[in-house]
C-alpha cells in the first residue's frame, strides 16, 4: 500500500497501528506532542498539523487569524450541525457572528446570570459530589477512584 509518506507517524495513523499502550488516537497524539521539541506534530498523509505549542496557537488564533480559515470542506461537513454560526464560517461572516456573540455574552446581565448558575451548580452538585467521595474514601477497604474528567463533563451538562 502506498501511503504517500512512509514516516512512522503517517504509517501508524493510516494503518491504525499506533502503540497498543494508547487506547485511542487522542492519547497517542498527546504522547507524540509531549515528545516533540516543538510541541507540534505533522501527519503528512492527512495534511494535518496538530500543535500544543502556545506560540503557534497564539499565532493562528490571534496574530494571523485570517490566514487560517476553516475552509469550505470543513464548513460543508459540519453545515448540518453548525449551520452558518461562529464555529462554521470564515471572514466577514465570522467577524459579524463574533461581534454579535461578544455583545450578547459581554453584557452585565448575562455575565451575572452565568455567575449565578455556575455558583449554584458548584454549591449544589460539584461540592456535594466531591464531599461524598471524600467521605466514602476513608471507610472503604478498596481504593476509590474519582474520574475527575467525567465529573467535570457532567458539571458542564
Ligand atoms: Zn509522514
Amino acid at each position: 500500500m502506498n501511503l504517500g509518506c512512509t514516516c512512522d507517524s503517517c504509517t501508524s495513523l493510516v494503518t491504525s497501528s499506533w502503540p497498543p499502550e494508547f487506547d485511542n488516537l487522542s492519547d497517542w497524539f498527546t504522547h507524540l506532542l509531549t515528545k516533540s521539541q516543538t510541541r507540534t506534530i505533522h501527519f503528512h498523509v492527512a495534511r494535518n498539523i496538530i500543535t500544543a505549542n502556545s506560540d503557534n496557537v497564539e499565532y493562528m488564533l490571534k496574530t494571523r487569524f485570517d490566514n487560517y480559515p476553516k475552509g469550505k470542506p470543513f464548513s460543508a461537513i459540519l453545515d448540518d450541525l453548525l449551520g452558518h454560526g461562529t464555529f462554521n464560517v470564515d471572514g466577514k461572516k465570522w467577524k459579524f457572528q463574533r461581534k454579535m456573540a461578544s455583545l450578547e455574552l459581554g453584557s452585565l446581565s448575562i455575565r451575572s446570570y452565568i455567575f449565578e448558575i455556575v455558583t449554584k451548580e458548584i454549591e449544589h452538585r460539584l461540592v456535594p459530589l466531591l464531599d461524598s467521595f471524600t467521605n466514602t474514601r476513608g471507610t472503604s477497604t478498596s481504593v476509590a477512584v474519582l474520574d475527575l474528567q467525567d465529573v467535570l463533563r457532567q458539571f458542564f451538562l
